[in-house]
């Protein structure tokens, strides 16, 4: 049976990364964008380039309905197989401090970070189950541990899907179905690129900030079948920053 891998935002700086390690170990990579479709087809490519297998997928993470769509005409056209690897990946920030935080930042950061693993997870979850053999890895964040000033909505997103991870891990992990989260730190992508590098890194023990493919390499291994007694827990990818 084809092995298949869901990343959702396979556009983005860690997603395009993840996507490619992905197609390294041998699964088919269902690369998932939303508005990047220029991103999602240049990592096709290059992954068509080493001979690997892909394909894109587009939905917005946020609306359900889309979601569900979108996997189950996947579905119907690939009857005989399912998504077996599934890592939500696919977040935004909107950094504000509490005190002048709109209502839409706070809905958008929830929907974007926390409802879509409720909505992403839920349609594939029952074929892992069936098939005995499922791995959910979620990239949660550092901010999700210990708090961020200017991110209480995000860090409030990331906190409830490092809970949900714990909470399905249990419910699903006598059927060989596991579920990790992995908590990066600073890492350089479009999402940190406004932020100094050069006088963050000061707080860093490795000095640095992280690359998308450190936390691509640990998304491989905790999909790999040498994972299978992992799982419930939050991995950090941080350099040191805090552990
Ligand atoms: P990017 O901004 O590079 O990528 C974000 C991805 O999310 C894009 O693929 C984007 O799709 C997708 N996305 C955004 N909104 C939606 C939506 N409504 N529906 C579907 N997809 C959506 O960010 P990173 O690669 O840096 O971040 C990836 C993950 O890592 C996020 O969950 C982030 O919170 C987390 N993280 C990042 C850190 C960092 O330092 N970079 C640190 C800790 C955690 P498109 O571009 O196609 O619209």
């Amino acid at each position: 049976m084809t092995k298949n891998a869901l990343v959702t935002g396979g556009s983005g700086g860690i997603g395009n990364a993840i996507c490619l390690k992905l197609a390294q170990a041998g699964y088919h990579v269902l690369i998932h964008y939303y508005s990047n479709k220029e991103a999602a087809t240049a990592t096709l490519e290059k992954i068509n380039g080493h001979e690997g297998s892909a394909e894109l997928i587009q939905f917005d993470v946020t609306r359900q309905d889309e979601v569900k769509n979108a996997l189950q005409s996947w579905k119907e056209t690939h009857q005989e197989e399912y998504i077996s690897v599934l890592v939500n990946n696919a977040g935004i920030s909107k950094d504000v401090l509490m005190v002048w935080m709109e209502r839409e930042d706070w809905s958008k950061v929830i929907d974007t970070n926390l409802n879509s693993f409720y909505y992403v997870t839920t349609p594939l979850l029952q074929d892992m189950v069936v098939n005995k053999f499922g791995r959910i890895i979620n990239i949660v964040s550092l901010s999700g541990v210990k708090g961020l000033p200017g991110q209480t909505n995000y860090a409030a997103a990331k906190a409830g899907v490092m809970g949900a991870t714990k909470a399905l891990a249990q419910e699903v992990g006598r059927k060989k179905v596991t579920v990790n989260a992995i908590a990066p730190g600073y890492i350089r992508t479009e999402m940190t690129k406004n932020l100094d590098e050069k006088e963050l890194k000061r707080l860093i023990p490795a000095n640095r900030f992280g690359t998308p493919e450190e936390v691509a390499e640990v998304v491989a291994f905790l999909a790999s079948e040498g994972a299978a007694y992992i799982t419930g827990e939050v991995i950090h990818v941080n350099g040191g920053l805090y552990t």
